[in-house]
């Protein structure tokens, strides 16, 4: 019987990189995506109003950036160790991302993962239009996933442990039974019950009372 459903956030938690920056340079056009990551940071624009300006100045990006992108990602540090600790054990790992499942996707099969969700880039003609299609995935619906995740599994929320860094993982942080900043801002670290600063996440096997 499942123990414990852990979530993770992608971008510089499941792995070292943040995609969209990968992508716009890809693109070619890594000032502008950074001058609205920076205006989003300074809180002029929320996540969502952020991630569709920054995906609209990737337009016209040819789909093969997914696969260039793909193999730029380095998956951090005890993944592999801490998705194979977890399945030994009957646990379930799943992530969200308010990335892309064009880059997920491939990245998720491989490391195993049992469930995952992204945003998905809108896509004319083997070239990205600019827009994000359906819902944006944001603070809310990654908290949303992983309550849907364990409503699906019949598990106590108790059960569940939400793993992120960002702003955006807050949410998610607040509804989980366990909340862990991982190398995070100190807004992140200040609401989470444990905070790990080493880029190390095995570590989060002997925190559960699970062997490495
Ligand atoms: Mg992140």
């Amino acid at each position: 019987m499942t123990q414990f459903l852990v979530v993770l956030d992608v971008d510089s938690t499941l792995i070292e990189n943040e995609v969209i920056e990968l992508l716009a340079d890809c693109a070619g056009r890594h000032a502008e995506v950074a001058a609205i990551t920076d205006r989003a940071m300074r809180g002029e624009l929320d996540f969502a109003a952020s991630l569709r300006e920054r995906v609209a100045a990737l337009e016209g990006l040819d789909v093969s950036c997914f696969r260039e992108v793909g193999e730029q990602i380095t998956v951090t540090h005890g993944v592999p160790d801490l998705i194979a600790g977890l399945h030994r054990t009957g646990n379930l790992v799943g992530v969200v991302s308010g990335g892309f499942h064009e880059v997920l996707d491939p990245l998720a099969e491989e490391l195993g993962l049992d469930y995952w969700r992204a945003n998905r880039l809108g896509v004319t003609d083997g070239r990205l239009d600019g827009t994000v299609s359906g819902p944006i995935v944001d603070a809310q619906s990654k908290a949303d996933a992983l309550l849907e995740w364990a409503g699906e599994l019949g598990l106590p929320v108790a059960q569940t442990v939400a793993v992120g860094d960002g702003a955006n993982d807050l949410r998610m942080m607040e509804v989980a039974g366990l909340s862990v900043a991982f190398d995070a801002r100190p807004l992140v670290r200040e609401h989470a019950h444990v905070a790990m600063d080493v880029r190390d996440l095995s570590q989060l096997l002997p925190l559960l009372g699970l062997r490495a």
